[in-house]
């Protein structure tokens, strides 16, 4: 018996196996989930290969979440697999980091900004409109950010657009509330994952991060991270949302 048992899931966001988005869909599939998994663009390759090291290989369907047309086919691909959607995870961010990260917040030009925003933040929206015909009383969204209260050294625009995905997930709660679906973020601690280790200078918050959380931290693990996804995924969670249940090992709740 599983958590997730009979349930079908869509994890969006898995390039490598140091995805969040890849440990959560094996969690979801150690669960009993039915998975299937989106990524976009030129990584779509690497996508189905690294579907092959989960306990069941997973369908992989194409989602540029900045697509309309991706939007608008999302459930007509969905249903050549399964016939509705319980869950779906929105594991998706991008800001250039030429641009924008790494210290660079007083000079990241707009179209940029826009990008990330729309990317990061917008797109939760998106993705779970898009979903929404697939979706019924107990469906439950879930994605990840990176506590946006407090500024970050290097995080930069990716935390205003980190600040507008935490907004946008309470605003969707609203809304999506009256249609029995859930709509809930997990605040993980930093992960060596591929977009982690694009921000220049990101490593300096994973350094640090092990000693001043109470339970520590292990950055290159991104089980516990996908084990809360996987819970609020779960009937678990039936009377929660527009919450961010923080995963970092308990550093938020620190002073110093
Ligand atoms: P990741 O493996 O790089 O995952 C990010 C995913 O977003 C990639 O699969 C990426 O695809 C995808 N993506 C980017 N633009 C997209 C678009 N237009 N349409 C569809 N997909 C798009 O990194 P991750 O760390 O696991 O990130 C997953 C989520 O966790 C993100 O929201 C991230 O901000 C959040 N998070 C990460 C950390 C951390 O320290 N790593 C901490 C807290 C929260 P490509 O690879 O093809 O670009």
């Amino acid at each position: 018996m599983g958590i997730l048992d009979g349930k079908r899931i869509l994890v969006a966001g898995v390039t490598m196996d140091t995805s969040i988005g890849f440990a959560v869909a094996r969690v979801a599939q150690e669960q009993g989930a039915t998975v299937l998994v989106s990524n976009f663009g030129r990584a779509l390759g690497i996508t189905r290969r690294i579907v092959g090291r989960l306990p069941q290989t997973a369908p992989v369907i194409e989602l540029d979440v900045t697509d309309p047309e991706h939007l608008e086919a999302l459930p007509g691909r969905v249903r050549e697999h399964v016939d509705g959607l319980d869950g779906v995870v929105h594991s998706i961010a991008y800001g250039n980091p030429e641009t924008l990260l790494g210290g660079k917040f007083l000079d990241g030009p707009w179209p940029d900004v826009a990008q990330a925003v729309q990317v990061s933040a917008y797109s939760l929206k998106s993705l779970s409109t898009a979903c929404l015909p697939l979706m019924g009383d107990g469906g439950s969204v879930v994605g990840l950010t990176f506590d946006a209260s407090v500024a970050w050294p290097a995080y930069d625009w990716m935390g205003v657009a980190k600040a507008g995905l935490e907004s946008c997930a309470r605003y969707l709660a609203r809304d999506l509330g009256p249609l029995g679906v859930r709509v809930n973020l997990v605040s993980a601690g930093p992960l060596k994952t591929l977009a982690a280790k694009a921000i220049p200078g990101f490593e300096d918050l994973e350094s640090m991060w092990s000693g001043r959380s109470p339970l520590g931290w292990d950055e290159t693990d991104t089980v516990p991270a996908a084990k809360s996804v996987v819970a609020l995924l779960s009937d678990f969670f039936p009377a929660t949302t527009g919450e961010i249940v923080h995963v970092d090992g308990g550093y938020h709740a620190m002073g110093a």
